[in-house]
């Protein structure tokens, strides 16, 4: 079950969220690079696995296995490695503890 966020709003509660997280040195990060795919909700295309825009990231490729392998699935060719920057990110126990968060489909507002 996933939690629907739109971007402003995850980025707001990752600020707001105190976790005892273990803060490694950034270029020991690990996250799922994958070829171009555009974002189901909004079509933006992403070369990582993210959640919401932000990509996921690890301290070791082994707790990245489960969702490469969904990425695989789908046909994004998934890839487990050093995360380079670039892009805003998420912990994977921040993932967990936001209730694995996904982006919202936009709806369409109507002015008034
Ligand atoms: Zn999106």
């Amino acid at each position: 079950m996933a939690t629907v966020y739109e971007v402003d709003e995850l980025e707001k509660a990752l600020n707001e969220l105190e976790l005892d997280d273990p803060a490694p040195e950034k270029e020991r990060w690990y996250a799922i690079s994958t070829d171009p795919w555009p974002c189901p909700a909004c079509g933006e295309i992403v070369e990582w696995v993210t959640a919401c825009h932000h990509v996921v990231i690890a301290e070791t490729p082994d707790p990245l296995l489960e969702h490469a392998s969904v990425a695989k699935k789908v046909g994004r060719n998934p890839r487990i490695i050093k995360y380079d920057g670039g892009m805003p990110t998420i912990t994977l126990y921040q993932w967990r503890a936001l209730g694995r968060p996904v982006h919202g489909v936009r709806r369409d507002l109507t002015p008034g």
